[in-house]
């Protein structure tokens, strides 16, 4: 595929990342007749049980990454962490949605904050960390309490803490060991919510609703459809959602994650340029789900529409809570979800269920 023009159904889609999100991007393009080819380097990948080829390769290994590219006919992603230039390796080839400059940005939280900031979208107050002292000088330029997170690869609430005492300083830093690191103020949030917002090859717009989303331990555990706020809040968070996707010029998925603080304002807090846990709930509940709107934004296809069909409420099925799938396959008003993970490790993803209801308005 050159420029913009569609890829057509029987083409290739590359998927770099083997998790459940790459799993179920992978279904949703077989069934509009697209074949994908899985790049992942674990002895395990979800995704490519379902997919047509999976190279099993190291991310630094330019050659496996450069036939992976003559392979297929368009590269997206799963997982945000791919080293940007692995990325510009493969746009030699093979157009790269979402592109490397895209990454750049989302995988990096203070590039992520600073680029959010400057382009005057609202975020909380942060300070870059290099060394452990600025920790203590964010401390007092901010306040307590606040966060504390490496700067790259943070997932469901690994690599950050919450700062609050004098000790609380110490141990962040000792467990920083030297990564990269970025202070922010913790927000008093009323609830958090998210949009999923997909853009377009030529720019095309349609989001999702708003969601609400309930963490533990920093795992997302629930995400309810639609979020109960404001129609005019509601409008504010897509704007924002729809903002930032046009400002990144991403091509695919964009979810945003945002609190909506106990002053009533909406804060901008993460960005994942693909297909998001808190956008599962599409899948049963939406004209087209979110899997499907990424392969069809990557392929250069129309979007489909992203109406609310039924209220959803996703739970995630993590670590042992997977033993529970009996008793949901049984439930007629649950859809139940399996990524076919071998160990159920405790807080892993091992699948989701959503319950539908008629759409309250
Ligand atoms: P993150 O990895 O940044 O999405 O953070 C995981 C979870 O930690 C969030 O969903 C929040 O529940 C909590 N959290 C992270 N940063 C903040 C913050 N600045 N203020 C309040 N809660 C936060």
């Amino acid at each position: 595929m050159r420029g913009s023009a569609p890829l057509p159904p029987g083409s290739t889609i590359g998927i770099l990342g083997g998790g459940q999100l790459g799993r179920m991007t992978a279904l949703a393009a077989a069934r509009l007749g697209y074949r994908c080819h899985i790049y992942a380097p674990e002895p395990e990948a979800p995704a490519a049980d379902v997919a047509a080829a999976w190279t099993r390769a190291a991310w630094e290994d330019e050659a496996a990454l450069e036939r992976f590219a003559r392979q297929v006919d368009v590269v997206t992603l799963e997982w945000e962490n791919v080293e940007p230039a692995a990325l510009r390796l493969l746009a030699r080839f093979v157009p790269v949605r979402p592109a490397a400059h895209v990454l750049e940005i989302t995988r990096d939280r203070l590039a992520e904050k600073t680029f959010l900031r400057e382009r005057g979208f609202p975020v909380t107050d942060f300070l870059p960390v290099d060394r452990p002292e600025d920790i203590e000088r964010a401390v007092r330029e901010l306040g307590v309490p606040l966060f504390v997170k490496t700067r790259l690869f943070g997932y469901d609430g690994k690599g950050q803490w919450r700062v609050e005492r004098p000790e609380d300083v110490a141990r962040a830093a000792a467990e920083l060991a030297g990564r990269p690191a970025i202070a922010e103020r913790a927000v008093d949030f009323r609830m958090e919510v998210s949009v999923v917002t997909a853009r377009g090859v030529d720019g095309e717009r349609a989001s999702f609703d708003v969601v609400r989303n309930d963490h533990e331990g920093g795992i997302l555990r629930r995400t309810t459809a639609p979020a109960p706020i404001s129609a005019d809040l509601a409008r504010e968070a897509v704007r924002l959602a729809e903002g930032i996707a046009a400002a990144l010029e991403v091509v695919g998925l964009l979810a945003v994650e945002m609190f909506l603080g106990r002053d009533g304002r909406l804060l901008v807090n993460e960005l994942a340029p693909r297909p998001h846990n808190s956008g599962h709930w599409t899948i049963d509940a939406c004209i087209t789900g979110q899997f499907e709107q990424h392969v069809r934004a990557v392929c250069g296809l129309p979007l489909g529409s992203p109406a609310r069909l039924f209220d959803a409420v996703m739970e995630n099925l993590l670590g042992s809570e997977v033993e529970t799938w009996a008793r949901w396959i049984a439930d007629p008003g649950a859809r139940l979800h399996l990524y076919g993970k071998r160990e159920a490790r405790a807080g892993r993803k091992m699948g989701h269920v959503t319950f539908l209801r008629p759409r309250s308005g």
